[in-house]
């Protein structure tokens, strides 16, 4: 992409009325928009970051064997009555509205009521279990307090899995596949290593629900780590009991503050039975399906992301899912052509290029290409033009190396073809 044809600009001052650094910094590199507290629009670099978690999430559902569908954010309330969710004083937190002829329709902020009556009418038998129905779609929330950027959204996007399971030994062991897929997606998205698996309260159906959490100082969560086994507790089951029962030792422990990336639940026939949604078993008898559903907060993730890895100078993306991989700084006009053909070659790689070809100082696009966090950055100027070498530099490296133009393809290369 052409800078100079992108029609959003960093902004020099950071935003008065953001207090966390993650809507700070995407505000201020043009990723996102701010239409109000916890409402935010993409722009073209944001989205890029946004789809590329999607991405990411979708291919590791799909891997354990996920079906994506797309459910409808309008709710029908006669859905939620069944199940007692309707309810303000059960559910806090639902967008409400009216159809026009008076019908009242909720916005949707999570969907086993709209999923299980459409896997209700196509499942015929116990051989058609399990199931795992997973979306990607934004959720409502009438959040009370919406003051961590794109960490606590009114309006946010959110992937949702759902498995319907014949036996207990069948959803836990699905539930175990989606949990290691978690992991995955984790380590894929580079905050593997500071999430972890966290003993929550888990309702009626199970004595605990898993969440994947990532420590922050900026973190909502208060846990209890065991870094050692990747392990941690959230404070609001953490009691000497459930510390002996895992087996950890509370002197051990260590308290820190953590971002709710993720949610595995087992939900047993809370939803199941009031749609009354029954397969015969081999034995001929009838038996509602055991639930489980999965969350994952793509656009928190985007949030944490940009809060844990930043500097001073910026936003600092794994290369994953970086809006591109590469920041190219042409210096001089009369360049371009230089400048013109390393871009076209690598784009012909399959390198994703932002190719900075604004009539700009240089210390003006140094600065970007650190707020914009990509990965690595070229610079193409006179005196490099002269010696034949040109500047490659990585986000986290204070250093440039000095490389001919083939070189420099040849390390951007990674596994493409050159
Ligand atoms: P929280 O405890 O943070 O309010 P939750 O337990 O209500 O979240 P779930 O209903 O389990 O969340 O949703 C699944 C995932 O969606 C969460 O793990 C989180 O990553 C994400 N999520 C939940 N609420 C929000 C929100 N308001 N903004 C952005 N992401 C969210
Ligand atoms: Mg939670």
């Amino acid at each position: 992409m052409r800078l100079s044809t992108n029609f959003t600009k960093t902004k020099k001052q950071v935003p008065a009325d953001e207090q966390s650094k993650n809507a700070q910094l995407l505000i201020q590199a043009g990723f996102v928009h701010k239409e109000m507290a916890g409402v935010y629009s993409y722009l073209p670099l944001g989205l890029k970051v946004l789809n590329k978690i999607a991405q990411i999430v979708r291919e590791e559902m799909d891997a354990v064997g996920g079906q994506e569908i797309l459910m409808t954010a309008l709710q029908v309330k006669e859905r939620y009555e069944a199940t007692g969710r309707w309810s303000d004083k059960v559910v806090d937190n639902w967008f409400k509205t009216k159809l026009a002829n008076g019908t009242e329709v909720g916005l949707g902020f999570t969907h086993e009521e709209n999923l299980t009556p459409i896997v209700k009418s196509y499942l015929n038998s116990y051989k058609d279990l399990p199931l795992a129905i997973y979306q990607i779609q934004t959720k409502f929330r009438n959040e009370l307090r919406s003051k961590s950027g794109l960490m606590r959204g009114r309006e946010f996007l959110m992937k949702d899995m759902y498995t319907y399971a014949l036996t207990q030994e069948q959803h836990d062991e699905y539930y175990e596949k989606i949990a290691q897929a978690y992991r995955r997606v984790y380590d894929r998205l580079g905050i593997g290593e500071r999430t972890f698996k966290t003993f929550a309260s888990g309702g009626v159906f199970s004595k605990f629900s898993h969440e994947f959490q990532t420590v922050s100082d900026a973190g909502e969560d208060t846990i209890y780590l065991d870094k050692k086994r990747k392990l941690a507790i959230n404070k609001e089951v953490f009691t000497d009991e459930i510390i002996h029962d895992l087996g950890l030792t509370k002197s051990e422990l260590e308290e820190v503050k953590g971002i709710e990336v993720g949610n595995i639940f087992s939900l047993g026939t809370k939803f199941t039975k009031p749609f009354e949604v029954e397969v015969e078993d081999a034995e001929g008898g009838r038996v509602a399906p055991l639930m489980g559903c999965y969350g994952i907060g793509i656009s928190r993730l985007m949030g944490t992301i940009a809060e844990v890895m930043s500097d001073e100078k910026g936003l600092i993306w794994p290369e994953n899912i970086a809006p591109a991989k590469v920041y190219l700084v042409r210096l001089g006009e009369k360049n371009a052509k230089v400048a013109d053909e390393l871009y076209e070659n690598l784009l012909q790689i399959g390198v994703e290029v932002i190719y900075d070809d604004r009539d700009a100082r240089a210390g003006e696009k140094f600065a970007d290409a650190d707020l914009l966090g990509i990965p690595y950055r070229i610079v193409i100027s006179d005196k490099t033009v002269e010696a034949g070498k040109h500047e490659l530099k990585q986000r986290t490296e204070a250093q440039a190396q000095s490389l001919g133009l083939a070189e420099i393809v040849k390390t951007l290369a990674g596994d493409n073809k050159v």
